[in-house]
């Protein structure tokens, strides 16, 4: 079937009992047993949830993988990849411009069990091939980086990845969604996704999921699930299947908005650096063209200072003051001391986060009201 049929059909059947079109939201904890031992697959509610399951088999589907999980949050998600993949004296590999939470996860907590990190440019292939060791379990890539948007080439590194032991190469595919983006397809193991973002795509819902390429991994990765425990709930899968049947008209309303912003804001003098991938002024845009369908939505620009940035900040009114992305509505942030506050100073000056970079996640509202308000904002 085709990706938008898939998108509103796949793992979803009318209910069994009533006809039901859309999956309901089965809020129950546990499931009644018709014997010892006899019962429909359903035991209790952390370990199977019919309205989970719909989900989790639609963005397995999706994203051409195995199977998938759905946990209650994208750090959840990453946390139970880590509980999988890593254990004490292993090494990862991990992108050096990920989202802040992700860094946040390995260096203060995963770091501590042992595990060694290496943080490296992941569009540098040659810096990934000296940071493989023998014992390297887990490569974890974010492409496009947030906020500045480099790409890295997941083919390539699925390569460099697969010619060692049995690493595996994880793609935070949170940024394009595997309606522009199939991290699978292009070789690599897993994907993980923050569904609080696109999947959803209505800023009222979070939660994460994982969908995986290998059947041995999948099973353990169940295990986990039930095991650990942080499932996402039978409302929120709901939430995010519903907002999964619109992906595909979403995105190609948020690239179309993403591509008109960035044309804008690439043309104003305020504007002293652009961090788009659609541009072709933009490092990765060659190698985006050939991993991706469409740019997305999320764009950086540097407007030189904390002060330039305060101020437009403080006058924007359509776009939203916030964190997060990937909703319906214009969001606008600040990366250095909102999404990347936890990163160090140093490191962030390092990676381009710079105190007047701006990160606009460009919504699907009327574009010339979007590019108004900007221009209000300017002054
Ligand atoms: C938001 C985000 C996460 C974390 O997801 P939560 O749902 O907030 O826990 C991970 N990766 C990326 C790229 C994100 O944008």
């Amino acid at each position: 079937m085709g990706f938008r049929t898939d998108a509103i059909h796949a793992g979803q059947e009318p209910d069994p009992t009533t006809g039901a079109v859309t999956v309901p939201i089965y809020q129950t904890s546990t499931y009644v047993q018709e014997g010892i031992g006899k019962h429909k697959g359903f035991e209790y509610a952390r370990t199977q949830n019919p309205t989970r399951s719909a989900l989790e088999n639609n963005m397995a589907v999706l994203e051409r993988g195995v199977a998938g999980y759905a946990f209650a949050s994208g750090m959840a998600a990453t946390t139970a990849l880590t509980q999988l993949l890593l254990k004490q004296n292993d090494h990862a590999i991990c992108s050096d411009n990920v989202y802040g939470g992700t860094f946040r996860l390995f260096d203060k907590i995963v770091k501590h069990y042992g595990v060694d990190f290496t943080y490296v440019n992941t569009s540098n292939l040659r810096d990934v091939e000296n940071a493989m060791r023998p014992n390297t379990k887990m490569v974890f890539v974010e492409t496009p980086t947030n906020p500045i948007m480099a790409i890295t080439d997941i083919h390539a590194v699925a390569e460099i990845v697969h010619r060692s032991g049995d690493a595996r190469l994880v793609v935070d595919n949170t940024f394009m969604s595997p309606y522009f983006q199939r991290p699978i397809e292009l070789g690599a193991d897993i994907v993980v996704h923050s569904t609080t973002k696109y999947l959803n795509g209505h800023s009222d819902s979070v939660g994460g999921v994982v969908v995986l390429k290998r059947k041995d991994d999948a099973d353990r990765l169940q295990f986990i699930q039930n095991a650990a425990g942080a499932i996402l709930s039978p409302f929120d899968s709901w939430l995010v299947l519903r907002g999964i049947k619109t992906l595909p008209i979403r995105m190609e309303a948020h690239s179309t908005n993403g591509r008109l912003v960035a044309k804008y804001l690439a043309e104003h003098k305020k504007v002293q650096k652009i961090y788009y991938p659609g541009l072709p002024t933009h490092p990765g845009h060659d190698l985006a063209r050939r991993q991706m369908s469409g740019f997305g939505a999320m764009i950086a620009f540097d407007l030189g200072s904390m002060d330039a940035a305060r101020q437009f900040l403080g006058r924007v009114r359509l776009c939203s003051l916030a964190e997060s992305l990937g909703g319906v509505e214009t969001l606008i942030s600040h990366p250095a001391t909102m999404t990347h506050a936890s990163v160090p100073a140093e490191q962030r000056t390092k990676l381009g986060i710079t105190d007047g970079l701006v990160r606009i996640s460009v919504g699907i509202e009327d574009v010339d009201d979007l590019i108004a308000d900007l221009d209000d904002a300017f002054g």
